[in-house]
């Protein structure tokens, strides 16, 4: 018999995890259900900055999986919290509207790319609209003392025939022409996954990180002291685990494959 997992909570990461693009990975809707049967608390975590969780809600309805804006942390939403304790300001963003009105709800002010240099913060995330007016803005105002936060620097997105840049290969725009080292706040950063087990009120010990990236989700749960499930639904294979020194306490070949396991 398979030893269960004992755990309170799941953070499940979306993309390649949950669904793949637009398409729902089989059985995760079961797992979903099952999870909420077993009384366990779920929280859907995902590096994409360009949805709101309500957006997200919707797309997960579509799929058959009933859930609110609460259970879903987005690196948008994780990073207007993180802003949270900061001074108030005039933040620059790179990034798209999600990114922009969250941290606009936090109280902050956005400038645009006249304002950037009176900005206190430069916030980056993944921006399919970005130029290079935005990016000198962006410069100038770090030049210019403005902190630099960067939702996240996931290299690249996959896509179906290969991977678009992501918001990492933006961000290493900017560091490329600045030096600035930026405060990462999304996986697999210890930020974000404070901010979950925060909203999930559990303990490290607690909870399971369930995802498809190793770099990204495994890095993020190993960084947090949290049990990690690697999923091989989405980039990574199993013979990408040769060699690798971040490796996850589990893989399965998908989160359907949890429902034996709870
Ligand atoms: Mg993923």
């Amino acid at each position: 018999m398979t030893r269960k997992l004992d755990f309170k909570a799941f953070i499940l990461d979306l993309d390649g995890n949950i669904y793949r693009g637009d398409r729902p990975v089989e059985g995760a809707a079961g797992v979903i259900d099952a999870l909420r049967k077993k009384g366990k608390k779920v929280l859907f975590l995902t590096n994409n900055s360009t949805r709101t969780p309500q957006e997200y809600t919707e797309k997960l309805r579509g799929m058959g999986i009933e859930t609110s804006p609460e259970e879903i942390l987005t690196s948008s939403i994780a990073t207007a919290i993180y802003m949270r304790n900061l001074e108030r300001g005039g933040v620059y963003v790179v990034g798209e509207a999600a990114l922009k009105s969250a941290i606009a709800g936090e109280g902050f002010t956005l400038l645009d790319e006249e304002g950037a240099r009176r900005a206190k913060y430069v916030v980056c995330g993944l921006d399919s609209g970005v130029t290079y007016r935005k990016l000198a803005a962006a410069c100038l105002a770090i030049q210019g003392g403005a902190k630099f936060i960067a939702a996240n620097t996931d290299r690249n997105l996959p896509v179906e025939g290969g991977y678009l840049p992501g918001a990492g290969a933006i961000v290493g725009a900017i560091v490329t022409a600045t030096g600035a080292k930026p405060i990462i706040v999304g996986k697999p950063s210890k930020n974000i996954m404070g901010i979950a087990l925060k909203r999930l009120g559990v303990g490290r010990g607690e909870v399971a990180m369930v995802g498809d990236c190793l770099d990204i989700d495994v890095a993020a749960g190993r960084n947090a002291g949290v049990y990690t499930i690697l999923v091989l639904t989405g980039v990574t294979c199993r013979s990408d685990l040769r060699g690798r020194s971040v490796l996850p306490d589990l893989t399965l070949e998908s989160v359907a494959d949890l429902i034996e396991l709870i």
